[in-house]
């Protein structure tokens, strides 16, 4: 498919476009910018959807985690949004992966290549993160992202999208790679096995069909919204507790007849979701945070030690995992589509955010697009 379309020139790139820029916090204009072109391993993106994700939200009220020529973010003329997809229609020179016309989803992180952690597949933890001029690339965190109409890619970043998935769907193949990056670091041996996941935000009702999709059993996820957790039973999960009804270790130790779960993925920040975590787990199980906190929080580490407990961190979605997420979504071993709830014009981003931001009409995953 792709090499017909290396034949022809279909798309028309024009010289400049729109795109969304931050202001200072909690601000952001839409302005004109010229269309970036592709260098070696690279491509144009015509952006066809970007999903909202809660670390946009951060980053257009504190900044970071972005990080721009060394610093905030705010006033760089940088365009944020990184889970986004669309269509290939430029490539740079020599790359012959994807075609024009191809459609693609993204991941965040292109490593500089260069550092050892890049050289051991750790990219998302690349030592040069947020050196340009070195190679590095994490598109709407230091480089600049996705709501606007064109963005370029590493050919690294980019995953094929199969024709009958949509895009709004496909935007969401990041936020399930994450997931299953948690579940990666965790050792990956997932069936047959308990998994606990704290916190129904989209990585952790992602975090839920994953392990499911990968066996796990059973699948018990703890929050406190309970159309969340319903939602939750819809993508897998074999039991759902609501901790403002039963307190969320007793359940997990009453599920597994007092024995724990072997896995936890903690997603929801909470301050006591650690300590809560070390309790659900059986004697050298293992925990992966993929949410942070706001502030430090005080943990019963001997307890940690006094049971072998592995505690893992996480940021991103490395080793491919956006890769073998696809490729679960795509065999249709769960329904990521369940999580998005809400679709905007491109125009109309400062609304997206409200809604993502304050829940509106019970939103989850709220998706950007060119022309909806
Ligand atoms: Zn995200
Ligand atoms: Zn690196």
């Amino acid at each position: 498919m792709s090499g017909q379309h290396l034949l022809t020139n279909e798309f028309h790139v024009p010289r400049r476009m729109k795109a969304w820029v931050l202001g200072g916090p909690d601000e952001i204009f839409l302005v004109d910018k010229p269309v970036p072109q592709p260098g070696a391993a690279e491509v144009l993106v015509r952006i066809d959807a970007v999903a909202v994700c809660a670390t946009d939200l951060e980053i257009l009220r504190h900044g970071v985690p972005a990080m721009v020529e060394g610093g905030l973010p705010f006033h760089k003329n940088f365009t944020f949004g990184h889970e986004y997809m669309g269509t290939v229609v430029q490539l740079g020179p020599a790359v012959d992966e994807f075609g024009v016309g191809d459609r693609v989803t993204v991941e965040v992180h292109a490593g500089c290549g260069r550092c050892e952690r890049c050289r051991r597949g750790m990219y998302t933890s690349c030592l040069n993160y947020g050196e340009v001029a070195k190679g590095h690339r994490a598109n709407g965190f230091t480089t600049d992202g996705g709501f606007a109409e064109y963005a370029v890619n590493h050919v690294n970043t980019l995953v094929h999208v199969p024709d009958d998935m949509s895009d709004e769907e496909a935007t969401l193949v990041v936020t399930a790679g994450t997931s299953l990056y948690g579940l990666d670091v965790l050792g990956g041996l997932i069936a047959g096995e308990g998994v606990a996941v704290i916190g129904p935000g989209a990585i952790g009702l992602l975090g839920v069909a994953v392990a499911k999709a990968l066996g796990a059993d059973p699948v018990i996820l703890t929050g406190t919204r309970g159309k969340r957790l319903e939602l939750g039973k819809r993508l897998g999960a074999d039991h759902v507790i609501n901790a403002r009804q039963e307190n969320p270790v007793a359940a997990v130790r009453r599920i597994t007849g007092g024995g724990g779960v072997h896995f936890v993925l903690e997603c929801s920040g909470a301050p006591t979701a650690l300590d809560e975590a070390a309790q659900m787990v059986n004697r050298g199980g293992r925990i992966c945070l993929a949410a942070f906190p706001q502030a430090p929080v005080p943990v019963d580490l001997a307890h940690l030690v006094r049971n072998n407990i592995y505690v893992f961190g996480i940021r991103g979605e490395g080793q491919r995992a956006t890769h073998r997420a696809m490729a679960l979504m795509k065999q249709k071993r769960f329904d990521a589509r369940l999580i998005h709830t809400h679709t905007f014009a491109l125009d109309e981003l400062p609304t997206a955010l409200k809604y993502a931001r304050e829940r509106i009409a019970d939103a989850i995953k709220v998706v950007v697009k060119a022309a909806p």
